[in-house]
């Protein structure tokens, strides 16, 4: 198993949002690890594993901001896109999940009683 503990960041912790409440610092400090027999895609500027290619992108965007080069803040701002989209995705699955068991409750309780 390939593992990386969180090492002190040397880059100036500078969120793009200051009212943001979680910092650069506290969202990619947490500790990454890609199973033994799995393809790794480590990061070029710190080395730390990760399982998707996707996942390096977002980490090189959101930890590296500042050393990115063009063509690396364009791959960020696509893998940004695609993982909003699927956040909106599970968010509007969960919603109709949540409204479909409120209303089948309503309706056993309406039934039985
Ligand atoms: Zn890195």
């Amino acid at each position: 198993m390939s593992t990386n503990t969180p090492s002190p960041s040397t880059e100036p912790d500078s969120p793009a949002d200051p009212s943001d409440a979680i910092s650069v610092a506290q969202r990619t400090d947490v500790e990454t690890a890609v199973p033994a027999e799995a393809p790794v895609y480590r990061c070029d500027y710190c080395g730390r594993p990760f399982a998707t290619e996707s996942y390096r992108t977002l980490h090189h965007g959101l930890a590296h901001e500042g050393v990115l080069t063009d063509e690396g803040r364009e791959a960020f701002e696509a893998a940004y896109e695609d993982e909003n989209a699927s956040l909106r995705r599970f968010r509007i699955i969960a919603l109709g999940l949540l409204v479909l068991l409120y209303f089948g409750f309503l309706f056993v309780f309406a039934v039985v009683t």
